[in-house]
């Protein structure tokens, strides 16, 4: 709980109440404590790679989990659901650990919690509702060790438990967002020539689609940056408070990357990626988060005012 991490455990105080949501909820799923046995076996194989010591057997009642999981017989609905659900803890990120992370001024806050409730929200959305909260970590006295959870998860809203070792990287507006002369310029190959941007001559019919693909938007898990358009065109973010425009937060995106866009995965992660080694299957998607059909929740925030309520796109 001392690490900028995603999927908990968070620096909660003790003596501050856990977020609930009392919303309408729509999906179900399986049985949490069920989930949570399955990532911990998936840790466990994580852990022995192979050469290393073997990985121990399934114990009898792991393995009755795993066929009950596998048999679909621990799916409910919500109507399981009964009261308020207890928000899952999603990310937490120390100021020190991600360079771009502005904390709002003056409250002496240096580390930044969302937590998601894990259903979908009919009919205003069919995402997760989260939670926003900052803190300072050193006023943290007595810790919150055991926070309740919800029975029940929709589970491509249940977060692998990462450390994060955050990057800092320099994009782009996406073209969607840029003026008739740019879009002009991007899609005229022989600037990129002139420019020695050493660009493969592949790209030449469409330069514009190098730009979009490895020059101007990151496509993960990523604080701040440019916004990922492509489930609606963009639009103006204001402030439903004050209609100040708003400033992207965080982005909670389903793939850190994909087969066209390869040139962002991390010079760490290139050499697994590009193998066929099935233990490393999923580089592209460490949080095991989905949204939607393979899109990112964006979440904004209030510039002028970080009482005022953020809000979440999909895109
Ligand atoms: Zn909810
Ligand atoms: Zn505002």
């Amino acid at each position: 709980m001392h690490d900028s991490s995603v999927g908990g455990p968070l620096l909660w105080p003790a003596d501050e109440p856990w977020p609930h949501c009392d919303a309408p909820h729509e999906g179900g799923d399986h049985a949490l404590a069920e989930l949570r046995l399955q990532q911990r076996i998936r840790a466990s194989e994580a852990m022995h790679p192979d050469g290393d010591a073997p990985v121990p057997g399934y114990t009898p009642a792991e393995q009755a989990v795993l066929d009950r999981l596998d048999s679909d017989e621990t799916w409910h609905d919500s109507s399981w659901l009964e009261g308020p659900v207890a928000l899952l803890p999603l990310a937490q990120l120390y100021v020190r650990d991600v360079p771009g992370l502005r904390p709002p001024a003056g409250a002496g806050a240096d580390l930044l919690q969302v937590l998601w409730c894990p259903f979908d929200h009919p009919p205003e959305q069919y995402m997760p509702r989260t939670v926003v909260v900052w803190r300072s970590a050193a006023a943290v006295n007595e810790v919150f060790t055991s926070p309740p959870e919800p029975p029940l998860v929709v589970e491509e809203y249940l977060p692998e438990p990462c450390v994060l070792a955050p990057e800092q990287v320099t994009e782009y507006p996406g073209a969607g967002e840029l003026s008739g002369e740019l879009l002009e310029q991007i899609g005229d190959w022989s600037l990129w020539q002139a420019a020695g941007a050493g660009v493969d001559s592949s790209y030449a019919p469409y330069p514009d689609s190098f730009y979009g693909s490895h020059l101007s938007v990151a496509p993960g898990w990523k604080v701040g940056g440019w916004p990922m358009w492509g489930y609606t065109d963009p639009a103006p973010r204001s402030c439903p408070a004050c209609g100040t425009a708003m400033d992207p937060l965080l982005t909670i995106a389903t793939f850190e990357w994909d087969s066209s866009n390869g040139s962002w995965i991390p010079y760490e992660d290139q050499a697994a990626a590009s193998s066929t080694d099935p233990r490393y299957r999923d580089l592209t998607q460490p949080t095991r988060i989905q949204i939607g059909s393979g899109y990112k929740q964006q979440l904004y925030f209030c510039p002028a005012a970080p009482e005022h309520p953020h809000i979440e796109l999909m895109q």
